[in-house]
């Protein structure tokens, strides 16, 4: 049941709840930036270079700027604070949709309530049945993803989907982490999704730019702007500390939504002590039922690398996340401009992995880019040079919310992240790989080891490794 709207209250950046989106402000920014000169970009550019995040009007001038050598400047060090902070450590992850009935009618998505098609949602044996696809993929980590409809796909639903995948054990180990993407909801559900010990609660804004939103969001409770927008107020207040947001690049001018992600950041931040735990970066992609046509503000491949690059120069330490949307050449460019976390072997459909098993194709909620199986996005992923991780060491270690990013800001989260993604990639190369596979990860792996900087934590790791590969033990992290 929809939550009793309460008169607005301040928070401590002094913006009412939903308040928070100016849509003056962005747009008196985005034309301010259009004076801004040399001088100024060339240090907005120096501040950003030295991990110090930028500011709303310097995030402005970067995303009108059209200078070339500009852009050249803001990819290479995209690329520099990424390898900074993240190294060459990709984590990855799979998607997992348990039911395509909603009530809502994004114009961009085809499980859209207007759209006709034979919808379904898994019994949990099916749920089952998916993940144990997926754990012979080698994930361990998932994002579980639902339509919105409270009477075929209740929060009890949810709350049992997830029961069910962290009861599974396999001789590989088991689903170690389970992150939502479901409709925003109430205080009390998020409650019981912190309760169930989920991950990370994902939700995408779509867009920041209101009457666009109420365009391509004509009927359904998401219709609701600001319901929408402080859905992250309520999962924080139900206990809830790692939140994940995004747009859907593609809806609204993209300058407006970088700005609106900030600015969402910002207010999370003030009120809770922690912004967004990731952003994702979809881009508006071909659905059946849907017109590519009818959207004026597509992306292109040039400007859409660059938005990645401007948002990891203004939020270094914030992990981005790309699924499966875009293709391999694309990717393969955005994992140099910042992307963190990547999908694999995705499948956008409820109960597409088993289809997929059996040859069957149904209706995907978007078209996928990448049809590649996990196995070879990793094996490039390593021909690349990246570290492929199946880390999900943090949430089962209590670093969340202000404790992760505490330690994220201090710039010595890759003390952590280097030796899980080590560890995690032996596990995988173990438990999945062929001979071929194993000996690649091997040279990376022993020659990645005497880069962990702490001297205990290397020599553990260095035992670690020995242990799953003579041993066969599994699951460390630290
Ligand atoms: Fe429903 Fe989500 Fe698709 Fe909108 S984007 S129609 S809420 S499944
Ligand atoms: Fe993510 Fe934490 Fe693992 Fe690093 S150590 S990859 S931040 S879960």
């Amino acid at each position: 049941m929809r939550e009793k709207k309460t008169p607005e209250k301040k928070d401590k950046a002094g913006t009412s709840d939903g308040m928070f989106i100016d849509r003056a402000y962005i747009e008196g920014l985005l034309e301010e930036a259009k004076g801004a000169d040399e001088r100024a970009i060339g240090g907005y550019l120096d501040k950003a270079e030295n991990f110090q995040g930028l500011n709303h009007r310097e995030i402005a001038a970067l995303l009108v700027s059209e200078r070339p050598e500009h852009l050249r400047r803001i990819l290479d060090i995209a690329g520099r604070i990424k390898r900074h902070i993240y190294g060459n450590r990709i984590v990855m992850f799979a998607p997992l949709y348990v039911s395509d009935y909603c009530v809502n009618r994004c114009a961009y998505c085809s499980f859209n309530s207007g759209h006709a098609f034979g919808r379904r949602r898994l019994t949990l044996d099916e749920v089952r049945e998916e993940v144990t696809i997926l754990e012979m993929m080698g994930h361990k980590r998932l994002a579980l993803e639902a339509g919105e409809n409270d009477h075929e796909c209740s929060i009890e639903y949810i709350l049992d989907c997830i029961k069910a995948i962290y009861g599974l054990k396999f001789e590989n180990g088991a689903i170690r982490r389970v992150n939502v993407n479901i409709a925003a909801t109430t205080t009390e559900n998020y409650q019981k999704l912190k309760e169930a010990g989920i991950g990370t609660y994902i939700l995408f804004q779509e867009t920041y730019h209101e009457p666009t939103y109420s365009r391509v969001h004509p009927a359904g409770p998401k219709k609701d702007f600001a319901w929408h927008l402080n859905a992250f107020d309520r999962a924080q207040k139900g206990g809830i500390d790692d939140v994940g947001g995004g747009v859907l690049f593609g809806l609204a001018d993209p300058r407006f939504e970088v700005l609106g992600l900030m600015l969402h950041n910002e207010h999370l931040e003030a009120k809770f002590g922690t912004g967004f735990h990731t952003i994702s970066v979809p881009r508006l992609c071909p659905a059946q039922g849907m017109n590519i046509g009818d959207f004026p503000n597509l992306v292109d491949d040039a400007a859409f690398e660059k938005i990645v690059a401007v948002i990891r120069l203004a939020v270094p330490f914030t992990g981005m996340i790309l699924s499966t949307r875009e293709n391999r050449a694309m990717r393969k460019k955005l994992l140099q401009a910042g992307i963190s976390q990547l999908s694999a072997g995705s499948s956008t459909e409820v109960g597409g992995y088993a289809k997929r098993e059996q040859r069957a194709r149904g209706n995907p909620q978007f078209l996928v880019n990448d049809e590649r199986n996990a196995m070879t996005i990793i094996s490039e992923l390593m021909e690349d040079g990246y570290i492929p991780s199946f880390c999900t060491a943090c949430y089962r270690n209590g670093r969340t919310g202000d404790r992760f990013m505490s330690l994220a800001k201090s710039g010595k989260i890759g003390n952590v992240c280097l030796p899980n993604a080590l560890m995690t990639l032996s596990e995988y190369s173990m438990d999945y790989g062929d001979e071929i596979f194993r000996e690649k990860a091997a040279a990376i792996i022993d020659q990645e080891i005497p880069h962990i900087a702490d001297e205990r934590i290397r020599r553990r790791t260095l035992e670690n490794v020995k242990r799953i590969r003579g041993s066969g033990e599994r699951d460390f992290f630290v």
